[in-house]
């Protein structure tokens, strides 16, 4: 049993802040060829559209769906399709309770977050310049619906970013999620954490 499990409860009607990672990377719009920055999971890469309500979506039935197609497990469907977060679920966008709570969770995960990284996927037809980095960005988080509590956070139905602060020395790639999601975004740098 997972700490999101624990102690579950509907919390919330009132949006709730949290704390997410995401990772920026660089996204090229063919229309007017310009390079914008977008917001994706870290884990499971769910596209963070900008100006746009994310919902919940529950993988686990996704993947149930996926197998009934040979007819294995259609019988196990009913009664657990259900509206994300479920709290017999892992389903939901998850936040955690508070910064320091955040960063011992992916220190805990080995990955170092102010380490940039090269785009390679949109780089591939060699239409992105070498410069361009993704990096690592986190912030608050607005969660509201549905809310399942757990020891150190939260499962939500739906989010937006509240916040947003590059770890990259690179303006650009602040600029645009400032310009995309149309929230306060600022940078930090490595040495800001020794
Ligand atoms: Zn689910």
């Amino acid at each position: 049993m997972s700490k999101f499990e624990a102690l579950p409860h509907v919390v919330s009607e009132e949006p709730i802040i949290a704390w997410r990672m995401w990772q920026a990377v660089a996204v090229l719009n063919l229309f007017s060829d310009d390079i914008v920055y977008r917001l994706r999971a870290v884990s499971k890469h769910t596209e963070w559209k900008p100006r746009i309500t994310l919902k919940a979506d529950c993988f686990a039935l996704v993947s149930s769906l996926a197998k009934s197609s040979n007819r294995q497990v259609s019988v196990h469907l009913i009664g657990f399709k259900h509206q994300p977060p479920d709290i017999y679920c892992k389903c939901g966008i998850y936040a955690l309770r508070t910064k320091e709570g955040l960063f011992n969770y992916f220190v805990g995960k080995k990955m170092d977050p102010f380490k940039p990284w090269t785009v390679v996927s949109a780089d591939k037809r060699g239409i992105l310049p070498d410069r361009i980095m993704g990096c690592t960005v986190f912030g608050q988080v607005s969660l509201w619906g549905e809310i399942i509590e757990g020891e150190d956070g939260y499962r939500a139905q739906y989010a937006y970013p509240y916040d947003l602060t590059v770890l990259a020395d690179d303006r650009r790639i602040a600029d645009s999620l400032r310009e995309q999601y149309q929230v306060d975004t600022r940078i930090e740098l490595p040495q800001a954490h020794h």
